[in-house]
């Protein structure tokens, strides 16, 4: 042990689990993370379920708090190992007396409520399929979500089927059963829906999870792409080695952690580490139902002695603007580990974090498609603000260019810009965009994943984010398809053309902007930009709709006909628009 980790062990008793990275990497094998979890009995394969509830609920923390959950109204809560393992069986053999198999679909269109991660282990305990819908999604990118993956039961509230969904279902024909959840009193069970508690009541409390492979299909993860529909990422039970293992080494499990994960589970960090890690880990989860408030989030680090805390930049930064005076008036010194992902975290952050609680925060990448955290900074290492870290042990990552042949080629100089890229083969790759094998093929080449950001690593290894190669938007750590708002936009009877762009913002990052030209007969007003942003968030939602709308008379179009949006962001930045001579006029 050298005499800095030495001096940080005393500082801080806990023994971070990843103490030496070199010789973690070297010795990493996936094979032996495989070891760390237990399987299904009798050889029957790997559930993730298993790993997470029964496993528990059968061992010495049966009796272990599991999850705390904190409702929005000041309501507490708690599900130990074993009262999960009851819910879920129960929930797994509601659907199986529904005839839902192995392999159907099963969507969850719910906010932060106990409901959605008792269904969640549930369907994977009867092999079906789990696909979490973010709540705050308009009916538009539901019914886009749900026709892809052909959803056959959908478990949400009164209140969001009948805002969002009802008005669905003839354009849903593959969607057999919606089962409600949530808040009894409101419930009237709409005709073509039952209500999930009463079902419940009726199951048995017994359930044997049946052989499953490795390989069979868990998990079902909307991304958005530049173009075209959203991609369904396609995980694996696999996938929960990975889980378990990052949230082990670079998230620093230990087994009296209190862990608070803010992102929701109709994000991939929601499901990954918000359901699945912290709970095959063995250790207590916090749930929140409550949106962003500075003084809750305080008072539920303080009150709940959250040890492990993992959340976002849009959420740092919020706090940043409250100002640490606000964080000072509470008692954190549980927190040991606070960790960071899905934008990019500016060093000022980091600093912040250190000023504020004593300690920074440890930012880390991955996305939808690698299932689990890639490349992080470690509580053991020194944090170097501004970078994502080094990969997970296991993990091969470079830093990759494209040669003209089409092959892909190793950028060995240090502080080269080129393509992040991960060689293929960890337990929670994604194994297919769902029925699109082709745009999943165009993702591989050489050996390597190519993630589609572009990235720096430096003479030490750490990784830098750059941007992204593609036009898609991140705003508040949300992913946005810039061609889900201008199809939307479209449907407009006034609108001609639209391209939507990802505007710098401060505190989000990024916000969509959309460009509008009108059809003839139609003239640009305050009322029409009004009645558009309407439309829009009506349709997609408060988070994927465009926040500021710019009329033009025309939209830049390459030679091919596409829509310009590189040519209208450089245009919005004030920056050089560099070469238009594929632009129709250029
Ligand atoms: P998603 O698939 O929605 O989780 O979004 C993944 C994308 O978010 C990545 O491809 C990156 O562009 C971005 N991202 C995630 N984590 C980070 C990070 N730590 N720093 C910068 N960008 C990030």
């Amino acid at each position: 042990m050298g005499w800095e980790t030495i001096i940080k062990s005393l500082r801080d008793p806990i023994v971070p689990n990843l103490l030496d990275y070199t010789q973690a990497q070297a010795a990493f094998s996936w094979k032996q993370a495989r070891r760390e979890l237990e399987g299904l009995p009798c050889g029957a394969g790997i559930n993730i379920a298993h790993e997470a509830v029964d496993r528990h609920a059968t061992g010495p923390l049966r009796n272990h708090l599991a999850m705390r959950w904190l409702g929005k109204s000041g309501r507490i809560e708690n599900y130990t190992f074993a009262e999960l393992q009851t819910l879920t069986n129960r929930f797994a053999n509601v659907l199986r007396s529904l005839d839902v198999a192995k392999g159907d679909r099963v969507y969850v269109l719910a906010g932060r409520i106990p409901e959605l991660y008792v269904t969640a282990f549930g369907t994977l305990k009867n092999r079906s399929v789990l696909c979490p819908l973010f709540s705050a999604f308009g009916p538009e990118p539901i019914r886009a979500r749900m026709a892809l993956g052909q959803a056959k039961v959908l478990i949400t509230t009164e209140s969001l089927y009948q805002r969002k969904v009802s008005k669905l279902r003839p354009a849903l024909p593959s969607l057999k059963h919606v089962l409600l959840i949530g808040d009894e009193e409101q419930r009237t069970c709409a005709p073509g829906t039952m209500d999930l508690h009463r079902l419940m009541e009726d199951a048995s409390k017994q359930f044997t999870i049946e052989p499953t492979d490795p390989e069979d299909v868990a998990l079902l993860h909307f991304t958005s792409g530049t173009t075209g529909t959203p991609k369904g990422a396609v995980h694996v039970h696999e996938a929960v080695v990975a889980h378990h293992i990052t949230g082990k080494l670079a998230l620093d499990f230990h087994s009296n952690d209190i862990f608070w994960c803010t992102a929701d589970p109709g994000w991939v960090t929601g499901t990954s580490y918000g359901i699945i890690a912290p709970l095959t880990n063995g250790i207590t989860s916090i749930v929140d139902e409550g949106e962003f408030d500075a003084e809750r989030w305080y008072a539920i680090l303080q009150d709940q002695k959250v040890s492990v805390w993992y959340t976002a930049p849009t959420a740092i930064r919020m706090m940043m603007k409250v100002g640490a005076q606000l964080a000072h008036k509470y008692h954190l010194s549980a927190l040991r580990f606070l960790a960071s992902v899905g934008e990019p975290l500016n060093p000022e952050a980091v600093v912040w974090g250190q000023e504020t609680f004593g300690r920074p925060f440890h930012d880390n990448w991955w996305q939808t498609e690698t299932g689990g955290i890639m490349i992080a900074n470690y509580a053991a290492m020194d944090v170097r603000p501004g970078s994502m870290g080094r990969p997970v042990p296991g993990i091969e990552a470079a830093i990759v260019r494209k040669t003209e042949e089409g092959k892909v080629e190793i950028i060995e100089q240090p502080d080269t810009q080129g393509e992040l890229a991960l060689r293929a083969g960890w337990p929670s790759m994604f194994r297919n965009y769902w029925n699109e094998p082709e745009r999943y093929k165009k993702c591989f080449a050489g050996g390597f994943y190519l993630t589609g950001d572009i990235a720096k690593r430096d003479k030490d290894g750490y990784f830098w984010f750059v941007g992204r190669k593609d036009d898609v938007i991140k705003s508040s750590g949300h992913l946005i398809g810039p061609f889900e708002v201008e199809s939307t936009l479209m449907e407009h009877q006034a609108v001609a053309e639209a391209g939507v762009i990802g505007k710098p913002d401060p505190v989000a990052m990024e916000v969509v902007k959309a460009f509008v030209s009108l059809k003839d007969g139609y003239t640009v007003s305050e009322a029409l930009r009004r009645e558009l942003l309407a439309f829009a968030r009506v349709r997609l939602g408060p988070v994927v709709a465009p926040k500021e709308i710019e009329f033009r008379p025309k939209l830049p179009r390459t030679r091919s006909g596409k829509i310009m949006r590189r040519l209208l962001k450089a245009e919005e930045l004030g920056l050089p628009t560099g070469d238009t001579s594929t632009l129709e006029d250029g």
